[in-house]
């Protein structure tokens, strides 16, 4: 599938359209952001709201849980006050909680445009997990509604504000490998049934909504370049009731303006190790784990240079204050999120292309 001219045309109206969005006026520079935590899962509870006890300018003042008992606990454990526990149904209510800056949303991925786009009502700004959306019509929506009340929307891609990343960005941008010829990423689980991520409506799609968009993001991140043509398979071996409605297996190539080719992979049939090859004329840099909480490598054989390994020792949670901080250090200064909404925004058209081009859409 050739991406047309139009296509990137309408990408490119959209990012200079939120370059001409009115300024919000600055804030107290001084003080932390609180979040509202809507949605209480593995994300939320194991991951970012631990994260927010690290962080420089963020905490959690209010959580939205279909579970009254269970948001308690998490209240007091957290120092949120009773009266900052909502439900899905008074949910617009944050409207009235001036404790309340900004919301992560962490639920499933069809539910993160009605939750975003009611925060931006309520006059909140939005940090919304990954996939953005499970359309681009929900994702254009999305980022519509943040601009109308004039707050910043930010899609959760951890992965580009982590350092083993930022250092494979930076030695291909410093042009340590040469030039870049191919890359490789693959990124997969093996799923047990009964989750949502298995139910068509609720997840937009399989493991391409959920990991495969890690090696799709790197691939654009790594090249710093948008994809001119794509193809994609999917396939489902396992007939146990678990992908009536998502793909197992889908593999896709991408091929970028420069000439560099990607081939990806990612399955929730498997175990596939999250990890990206990038192969320049003069070496080749290998990141595994890539895409995880913790543990992440960098290594690289460079010609003429000494081989590089550099183990990352920073223990999860330490990746989601970055971009709890990074959202807080936006509404506070005034500044656009490095992954605002327009990003989301491309990774849902191309993602949308590939299951067209699977014969999925
Ligand atoms: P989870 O199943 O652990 O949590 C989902 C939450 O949504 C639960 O609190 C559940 O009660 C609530 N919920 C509300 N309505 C629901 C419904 N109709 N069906 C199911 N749950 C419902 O999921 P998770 O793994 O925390 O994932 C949540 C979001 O975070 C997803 O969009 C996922 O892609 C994203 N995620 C991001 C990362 C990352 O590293 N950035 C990692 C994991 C998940």
């Amino acid at each position: 599938m050739i991406l047309t001219r139009r296509s990137f045309g309408s990408l490119i109206a959209t990012a200079a359209a939120s370059r001409l969005a009115p300024a919000a006026p600055l804030q107290d520079p001084g003080r932390k952001i609180g979040y509202c935590i809507v949605g209480l899962g593995r994300i939320s509870m194991q991951h970012f709201m631990p994260a927010t006890r690290m962080s420089r300018r963020s905490k959690v003042t209010a959580i939205v849980s279909g579970h009254r008992d269970k948001a308690e606990k998490w209240a007091a454990d957290y120092g949120v006050p009773a009266r900052s526990i909502y439900s899905y149904e008074n949910y617009d209510a944050i409207a009235d909680n001036k404790e309340i800056d900004a919301v992560y949303i962490a639920l499933p991925n069809s539910m993160h445009a009605e939750y975003s786009i009611r925060a931006a009502k309520a006059g909140k700004h939005v940090l919304s997990e990954k996939p953005m959306a499970t359309s681009v019509a929900d994702a254009q929506a999305m980022v519509d509604a943040c601009r109308k009340a004039n707050k910043k929307l930010m899609i959760a891609y951890r992965c580009q504000y982590e350092g083993t990343n930022q250092r494979a960005i930076q030695l291909i941008r410093d042009g340590k490998l040469g030039k870049i010829e191919s890359i490789e990423s693959s990124n997969g689980f093996n799923i047990k049934a009964g989750e949502w991520r298995l139910n068509g409506k609720l997840a937009g799609g399989g493991p391409l909504m959920d990991v495969g968009i890690y090696s799709l993001n790197a691939c654009r991140f790594l090249t710093g370049e948008e994809p001119v043509e794509l193809k994609g398979y999917s396939s489902v071996i396992d007939h146990d009731g678990r992908f009536n409605e998502v793909e197992e297996n889908l593999a896709w190539t991408m091929r970028f303006p420069s000439g560099v080719i990607a081939s990806c992979n990612t399955s929730y049939g498997a175990s596939l190790p999250g990890f990206y090859r990038v192969h320049g004329t003069k070496g080749m840099m290998h990141v595994e784990p890539a895409f995880g909480y913790q543990g992440l490598r960098l290594t690289a054989n460079i010609s003429g240079e000494p081989p590089i390994d550099e183990p990352n020792p920073e223990k999860d949670p330490a990746q989601f204050p970055r971009e709890a901080d990074h959202l807080a250090d936006c509404i506070l200064e005034n500044k656009e999120p490095k992954t605002a909404g327009e990003e989301g925004i491309k990774d849902m058209k191309l993602m949308m292309a590939i299951y067209k081009s699977c014969g999925r859409a």
